[in-house]
């Protein structure tokens, strides 16, 4: 990376909303993917028509052009207070140089010597994904500098009402009903869809990483644990997803996954939000399992055929039945016996059988009273908390391996290639 700092603004910061079309609201990349000479660098947008993307004073021209160009994207911001400070980056409150009321949030990557070029794989998985994906329930990447010390950083969309745990945990002065629910999750599912539908796996689906906007839309992020899964040979890790949102399969050690691992921690944010409180809060893995066996049922040969091949497949000796949906109603009854149908649809055991983000989008629940709470009428975090950047430092697990060589190889090459 040394002597070509990255200088790729994925939007115009002044293009915040983004028209939708179809009902999954599939948004087309406004981002340039290539640079259409062929030669893999990254294209360098002047945004010649735009004068407001043009710095208030030009740098001295003993630039390099690339240099030039890093400049003039950092001198857009100004950077404010800190927000939070994680294992692999800090985050700031920032602003548009030309107009202090745009917010900005900007991921400071932090330099760290034991990886290749510095840069830590779960921040090369994030820039490579957030410039991929751009969506209105996806957290967008407004531009990416880097700074003097060649740190690389991150402006993404300020999104300052929290996030959907903070909502969920604020029992006695937030209060939501089955319309809000079906709001989040349709926002939620809408992401996911949208990701999957370009072959990324977010691998990390947890409350705390949907953040939520000023209007009240509900958005996906972090992806420092996302990866491309087009390749269906290509054996990925298994530590990954926040234990109490990893499904039985990344929990028995499965090297081959799909989209349906993401689906399964969709469905126990759904059930999180009924319940307001984690659905299946294991303390190890081994306890996951149990709780999993226990309040879902035991994975057999019978309603998983193939699953005692996983080579980590233990489960509890006393084999518990799937429970069927009426088993759900008591608890979970207050998004309806729709709702109850799409949440144990989510929850299968046999990740084959699991519902896809598609075939949720099509389900009925959607269509059944009460209609999903408009974004603005949605219920917002309580004054006075904030809660940034505490979470940074809570991560899933170590990705091992085919994700570290991976992430090693794309920050050496910075390979800003087409959308998967
Ligand atoms: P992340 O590493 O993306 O999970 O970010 C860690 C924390 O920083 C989040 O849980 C938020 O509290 C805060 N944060 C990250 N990005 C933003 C943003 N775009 N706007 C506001 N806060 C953010």
């Amino acid at each position: 990376m040394a002597g070509s700092p990255l200088v790729a603004p994925p939007t115009d910061i002044l293009q915040s909303s983004r028209p939708t079309s179809s009902p999954f609201k599939r948004q087309t990349s406004a981002v340039p993917s290539s640079n259409g000479n062929g030669n893999g660098t990254p294209r360098l947008l002047l945004h010649a028509n735009n004068p407001r993307s043009v710095p208030d004073s030009v740098p001295p021209m003993t630039l390099d052009p690339i240099e030039q160009l890093n400049e003039d994207e950092k001198r857009k911001y100004v950077k404010g207070k800190k927000l939070g400070e994680g294992t692999y980056a800090n985050v700031y409150l920032g602003h548009a140089r030309h107009d202090p009321s745009v917010l900005v949030a900007i991921k400071k990557i932090k330099v760290q010597q034991q990886y290749q070029d510095g840069m830590a794989p779960d921040a090369v998985r994030e820039l490579k994904y957030l410039r991929e994906l751009h969506h209105p329930n996806i957290i967008s990447l407004l531009s990416v500098f880097s700074s003097k010390d060649q740190n690389l950083n991150l402006v993404l969309e300020y999104l300052p009402l929290g996030d959907l745990e903070m909502l969920i945990r604020d029992v006695d002065r937030v209060r939501y009903g089955a319309g809000d629910i079906k709001a989040w999750m349709g926002m939620l599912t809408r992401a996911v869809w949208f990701c999957h539908d370009n072959f990324v796996l977010h691998r990390d689906i947890k409350p705390n990483n949907l953040l939520i906007a000023a209007d009240g839309e509900v958005k996906l992020a972090d992806f420092g644990l996302a990866r491309a899964f087009a390749d269906p040979g290509r054996r990925m890790t298994a530590n990954v997803i926040t234990r109490w949102y990893r499904p039985p399969e990344l929990l028995f050690g499965a090297r081959h996954y799909s989209g349906a691992v993401d689906i399964w921690s969709v469905g126990m944010v759904f059930a999180e939000l009924i319940i307001r409180a984690p659905y299946l809060a294991g303390n190890t893995e081994v306890e996951q399992i149990a709780l999993i066996c226990k309040q879902i049922g035991t994975p057999t040969e019978d309603n998983w055929p193939g699953v005692t091949q996983l080579r980590e497949y233990t489960v509890p000796s006393e084999v518990v039945a799937v429970w069927g949906k009426e088993a759900y109603m008591g608890r979970f009854g207050a998004v309806g016996a729709d709702g109850v149908d799409l949440l144990v649809r989510t929850i299968a055991l046999d990740p084959k059988k699991r519902i896809t983000a598609r075939e949720m989008l099509e389900h009925r629940w959607w269509r059944t009273e009460p209609k999903p709470t408009p974004k603005e009428d949605l219920p917002r975090k309580s004054g006075g908390e904030q809660k940034m950047g505490a979470d940074l430092k809570r991560r899933p697990g170590v990705v091992e391996d085919e994700n570290a060589s991976r992430g090693a190889k794309v920050a050496r090459k910075l390979d800003f290639g087409q959308p998967k």
